[in-house]
């Protein structure tokens, strides 16, 4: 024990004699401050300039200096407990609570310069469909034109809109009851303006806005789809109506028995559609999984209230009633195709001027065009029930991802259309004249 003790003493003594020695050689007692930036502090001697390692702040709870509101950001700080610098960072702009319209409401957007025809498409889930608008909208009233201000008066039971010119177009906007007007904001990656929510307050000479007028409203009707190919679920997707696409894959059916056709017994099922839907896409897809199979475009027929999906994936049409089915022939003609888009006068709306001429010999439609630098269309047919692919169109155009064709080196253009009885497609050749 001694032994022990006296070996503690001994260290403890030479550990004192090298710390003596060690503080002997110091000049002077550090005078430390700190030194700081965004994230990190260290100390230096104010007089022999030592400098201690970076380390990073230690920071207190956050304190808010300035509310938020849902016009202005707000700000907060935070300290650091070690060496006082203080942080600050902005607080978003309050986002308005969302809801729809509850009776007709003054709406308004400000709008980009270059807008010229200037679109309201708006939808909800109460608002009735005698008020519902078709793509792309309803055109909205130019109330202040310095500011690019356009009003309209949305019915009641609005609750998204997107205002577009025909080509350009907002992202899905969230009706807010706090908000009466929207401001354009940047492009995002689909090409499409985001918003901010603003407030219009109407001053007395502002003309009146336009105002939606009641039609008749659009009923659902029942739908019969014979299933040649024994699939476990069958789908409907629908577009065309003004009461909205579905979603794909569409909306579910129900078996309501089994029919003949062609000699086959096979399953019909039922599912409600809007009456004015004008195409349909079947399919036994089921929600978030790629696998399954779809159905050409079926084109919808006022006589015949059944469709039958063929092993080809094509359809074929008839009527259903009481448990039985009827065959229908039905000529649908070849696919009238247009050229839609913003180029001349045209502001995307199918003219008959500018309809592609059917050969049935060669199969093909075809118009000669003069397009401008930044002309901007596409091919369709009708209604948006399809759009032909776009084939490598060489420099003079350039496609986007949504399948607009922009114009890049102006001049007389042939379009043609080719294998319209089958998979339609594109060719774009220059004319020398
Ligand atoms: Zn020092
Ligand atoms: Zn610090």
């Amino acid at each position: 024990m001694k032994n022990v003790i006296k070996t503690i003493m001994l260290v403890l003594t030479t550990l004192c004699t090298v710390l003596a020695l060690a503080s002997c050689k110091e000049e002077h007692q550090h005078s430390y401050t700190y030194e700081s930036d965004a994230t990190k502090h260290r100390q230096v001697c104010t007089e022999c300039g030592e400098e201690t390692r970076w380390d990073a702040h230690v920071w207190g709870e956050w304190k808010v200096t300035k509310e938020a509101t849902l016009d202005e950001k707000g700000l907060q700080e935070h300290t650091c407990t070690v060496c006082g610098y203080k942080g600050t960072e902005e607080i978003p702009m309050l986002t308005p609570t969302f809801g729809a319209t509850t009776d007709f409401t003054a709406f308004y957007a400000y709008v980009p310069a270059d807008f010229e025809t200037v679109n309201i498409y708006y939808w909800g889930e109460n608002l009735e469909s005698s008020y519902a608008v078709a793509w792309p909208g309803v055109e909205m009233t130019l109330v202040n034109e310095s500011e690019h201000l356009y009003g309209y008066t949305l019915p009641a039971g609005v609750d998204n809109v997107i205002i577009n010119d025909g080509s350009s177009q907002t992202v899905d906007v969230a009706y807010s009851p706090e908000r009466n007007a929207l401001r354009f904001d940047v492009l995002n990656s689909d090409n499409k303006y985001e918003v901010t929510y603003t407030s219009y307050q109407a001053k007395a000479d502002d003309p009146e806005l336009a105002k939606p007028e009641a039609s008749d409203p659009i009923e659902m009707i029942t739908l019969y789809v014979v299933d040649t190919n024994g699939w476990d679920v069958l789908n409907i997707h629908y577009w065309g109506s003004k009461l909205g696409d579905s979603t794909w894959p569409g909306v579910a059916s129900t078996k309501v028995g089994v029919v003949e056709v062609n000699g086959e017994s096979c399953n019909i099922y039922s599912v409600e559609v809007p009456e004015d839907a004008t195409t349909y896409i079947a399919n036994n897809k089921v929600d978030g999984v790629e696998s399954g199979e779809q159905s050409q475009n079926i084109t919808a027929v006022a006589d015949a209230n059944c469709v039958v999906i063929l092993a080809d994936l094509t359809a074929s049409y008839g009527n259903y009633k009481d448990g039985v089915f009827t065959e229908v022939e039905v000529d649908l003609g070849l696919p009238e195709f247009y050229i839609v888009g913003k180029f001349g006068t045209v502001n995307w709306t199918f003219e008959e001027a500018y309809k592609l001429a059917i050969d049935e010999e060669t199969m093909t439609a075809t118009i000669t065009v003069t397009l401008a630098v930044g002309d901007v269309f596409k091919i369709a047919q009708a209604g948006w029930s399809g759009e032909v692919s776009s084939d490598e169109l060489g420099a003079a155009f350039s496609v986007a991802a949504d399948g607009n064709i922009t114009v890049v080196t102006a001049g007389k253009y042939q379009i043609v259309v080719s294998n319209l009885d089958s998979t339609p497609s594109l060719t774009i050749t220059a004319v020398t004249e």
